[in-house]
């Protein structure tokens, strides 16, 4: 979509801080961490939330969560984890309208979240 955020992000057309790219998606530092590590992987097919994932994009998703840890690793999150999160829509407190799984690390994260 022309006018995302996070598309416009993935085509460089707005700066981030970049940790990878494919040809299928873009990882890059939150703006506003909330977490010592604190990363957003996104796929570049502009998905709008979880309740729009389609049959087709299942495998896509899936390189994609295979991808956020292998990158969650590079961060040091191997030996205590951490989260991956995705909000979605009103109540999940999503305020940017393209799939993005959030991963956090480098804290004890508490639960359940507010
Ligand atoms: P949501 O609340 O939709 O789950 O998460 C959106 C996330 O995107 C937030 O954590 C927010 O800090 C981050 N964010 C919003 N705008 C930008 C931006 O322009 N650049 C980067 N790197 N992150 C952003
Ligand atoms: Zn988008």
């Amino acid at each position: 979509m022309s006018d995302c955020l996070f598309c416009k992000i993935a085509r460089g057309e707005i700066p981030s801080k970049k940790i990878f790219e494919d040809d299928e998606m873009f990882a890059f530092h939150d703006i506003a961490p909330k977490a010592p590590v604190h990363f957003l992987v996104i796929p570049k097919k502009h998905i709008e939330n979880c309740m729009e994932v389609e049959a087709g994009d299942t495998a896509l998703l899936g390189r994609l969560l295979h991808r956020a840890a292998a990158l969650a690793k590079e961060q040091g999150m191997e030996e205590r984890g951490g989260r991956f999160v995705i909000n979605c829509k009103e109540d999940g407190g999503q305020t940017v309208d393209h799939l993005h799984l959030h991963v956090l690390g480098g804290r004890p994260l508490g639960w359940p979240p507010g």
